[in-house]
């Protein structure tokens, strides 16, 4: 009997995966609190941004202690576990890694030893100076250190091994030349014995906040972490900023001037809704998505349905501003959200129904808007499209709340290759005729980027526009870490971070695709390269 590819999943379509954030991170200095309870609870409002493994390390004085594992938070970590992770400071990460090979050992927070003492790290985002970075580490301590040495081939590994690399700093010394040297997005949380520490990259692109408790911080990718830990909110840590937590209280210190580019997508699918970026609610901001959906792309209709649970916030938009009613014409099934899906087509096409299911009584007869935040290879919306026909519906028309998703992200979030993106290659009205819909329409990047309220100039929006805030990477890209030039990884490792601009089935570098590959048309399943196929 066949077995599945063994990679739990909650897409819809895992050939046709929805943008995948990247991973969750959080921190707390709290002495006298249960600060792995803290912890957990905070990864698990994160979980969303990393479903794969998840980690915890304490700091109790006098050691440090990680644990972590593949698997949900609810998985990896259980009341006895927690019961032995007791001290006064504590991290925790939740990963997306890439490849089915993505294994224990790239799991975080890694662990290191720095002349200051031991380091363990949990890191968002994806370096863009990672060949760079193995250099400066093999010439200043070798590459055969930390956990490098045991197979860990991801970017955060050797971050924490470039922390090792400065003779005679403190850790936050350390940390703060380190990160001047580091390119790329990222969002770190760290700690050792008895301190926290927080940083974000010159640009800010992915998210990290900052938090009160009565006795204690809290730092979290996302403000809804916060709440669920009953921490006020504070502010953002800045684009460049090094944030120290110990028995001194709180010290900021710059590793870089800030040129923020936060992450645009963050506000259209990634963020939880009931998160804050940038003082404007995610929620709202979808919500507004919607409504300027309607006013740009009308149409003639019975009832706006969503595509659950993404596509809710614009399509209640899109039916108050367009006076449409609103309904749910799709019912999700949260409790299959996440099986062993077979990797033969007839499968993946059942993996849909299992999960989405039209309900006809709703449907049948009925011109319908269907509201869904982003296209990645059209596999998805074409499935939909004929599930909602089948079940009657009169017409189907497909709005989506963000522009054409045509170029890859170098930054932590794993759309596709540039080929297998169907808006790279198809025009609007080619893609709605290779999903089978009446009429398709997305909204407009500077309506979108209004929506956010935050200036154009601070956002990224490379995956809509091709603009790169920040340099792509550059050759060798793939299998980097695989190399001769480090030679204490192990061979064949799934190199990555927390995410990947590609992923299946393909070896990973250690940090990021090639960006040619991005950049090059090859032969992939659905995208543009066969949409048309697919009528
Ligand atoms: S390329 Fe897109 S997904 Fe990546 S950081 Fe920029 S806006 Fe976000």
């Amino acid at each position: 009997m066949a077995h599945g590819d063994g990679k739990l999943t909650q897409e819809l379509d895992p050939s046709d995966h929805g943008p995948r954030d990247a991973c969750g991170v959080f921190g707390v200095w709290a002495p006298g609190e249960e600060v792995s309870k803290l912890t957990y609870f905070g990864l698990y409002a994160l979980q969303h941004r990393g479903q794969e493994s998840a980690g915890i390390a304490v700091g109790n004085g006098d050691n440090l202690l990680v644990y972590k594992d593949m698997g949900l938070v609810s998985q990896v970590f259980d009341e006895s576990t927690l019961s032995t992770l007791i001290g006064d400071v504590a991290i925790g990460h939740t990963r997306y890694s890439t490849t089915g090979a993505s294994e224990w050992q790239n799991a975080q927070p890694t662990l290191g030893a720095t002349p200051a003492g031991t380091v363990a790290l949990g890191h968002n985002g994806n370096l863009t100076n990672t060949q760079e970075l193995l250099e400066l580490v093999r010439v200043r301590v070798g590459s055969d250190v930390g956990e490098l040495r045991y197979g860990n081939t991801t970017d955060t590994a050797l971050v924490t091994a470039l922390f090792g690399s400065y003779a005679g700093h403190t850790l936050e010394e350390a940390a703060a030349a380190a990160l001047a040297e580091v390119k790329g997005a990222f969002s770190l949380v760290f700690c050792d014995e008895t301190t926290l520490y927080a940083a974000r990259d010159p640009q800010g692109v992915r998210p990290l906040v900052l938090g009160r408790l009565e006795r204690g911080w809290v730092v979290a990718s996302e403000t809804a972490a916060l709440d669920i830990v009953g921490a006020s909110f504070v502010r953002e840590v800045e684009p460049g900023e090094l944030i120290t937590v110990d028995e001194q209280g709180l010290r900021s210190r710059r590793f870089a001037a800030a040129e923020p580019k936060g992450c645009l997508f963050e506000f259209v699918y990634l963020a939880r809704p009931d998160t804050h970026i940038s003082g404007r609610s995610v929620h709202e901001t979808r919500v507004e998505i919607g409504r300027r959906l309607a006013k740009e792309h009308p149409v003639d209709a019975d009832l706006v349905i969503p595509v659950p649970e993404s596509g809710t916030p614009a399509a209640v938009g899109y039916a108050e501003a367009s006076g449409i009613p609103y309904g749910m014409g799709l019912v999700k099934n949260s409790y299959v959200g996440r099986t062993f899906i077979q990797p033969s087509q007839t499968l993946r096409q059942l993996g849909i129904r299992l999960k989405l299911n039209p309900l006809r009584e709703i449907v049948s007869g009925k011109r319908l808007v269907v509201v869904d935040d982003s296209i990645v290879r059209g596999n998805t919306q074409r499935a939909l499209v004929r599930m909602l026909r089948e079940a009657g519906a009169a017409e189907v028309h497909v709005r989506i709340s963000s522009p054409p998703v045509k170029w890859p992200c170098f930054y932590g979030i794993d759309f596709a290759s540039r080929a297998e993106l169907i808006a790279n290659g198809l025009s609007t009205d080619e893609i709605c005729r290779s999903i089978g819909a009446d009429s398709l329409a997305y909204v407009e990047l500077d309506t979108l980027i209004e929506t956010t309220t935050v200036p154009k100039r601070n956002l990224c929006r490379a995956c809509f526009d091709g603009v790169y805030p920040i340099e792509p990477p550059v050759a060798p890209g793939k299998g980097a870490l695989e190399q001769p030039a480090l030679p204490g990884l192990a061979e064949g490792q799934s190199g990555q971070g927390c995410e990947s601009p590609d992923r299946d089935g393909l070896a990973e570098s250690l940090h990021m695709g090639d960006p040619t590959d991005g950049l090059t048309t090859l032969a992939s399943s659905g995208g543009a390269a066969d949409a048309l196929r697919h009528p």
